[in-house]
């Protein structure tokens, strides 16, 4: 059910160069705040190991849940180019091990996705360029 509600969602959205980094998800419709927009998905991985191959890519697309367990975005859906904002307009849920996407607030058609990746997937080591007037300026 959720797989779907993924699907649906993400089928009115598009991967397209980002101006915070590499490629971003773009809504081509406007969306309501507050709302349940899907499920990333991925595989199951067994940590450190995974952490030490993400750590020799480019891209971290890594979700930890625990100091054993992470979701392993890289053959997931497209919500895995969800990139981080320090002022983001998507938030993440973590729950048991799926990971749940929702928009803040009312977002506009054509905008970027966005999350606050937080402790989830960086440790600080990492320049942000989200471009918000209150970036951190570090992930
Ligand atoms: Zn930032």
């Amino acid at each position: 059910m959720d797989a779907d509600r993924s699907t649906v969602f993400l089928a009115g959205c598009r991967v397209a160069r980002s101006r915070i980094h590499g490629l971003g998800l773009f809504t081509r419709i406007a969306i309501t705040g507050r709302r349940k927009l899907g499920e990333l998905s991925g595989t199951l991985r067994r940590l450190p190991l995974a952490r030490q191959e993400h750590q020799r890519r480019a891209v971290i697309q890594l979700v930890e849940f625990s100091r054993r367990w992470a979701l392993d975005l890289t053959d997931g859906n497209a919500f895995r180019h969800l990139n981080h904002s320090c002022r983001a307009n998507c938030y993440l849920r973590v729950i048991d091990r799926r990971v749940e996407v929702y928009s803040r607030a009312a977002i506009p058609a054509g905008a970027e996705l966005t999350v606050d990746y937080g402790e989830t997937m960086h440790r600080g080591g990492m320049a942000c360029d989200c471009g918000a007037p209150d970036c951190r300026s570090r992930i």
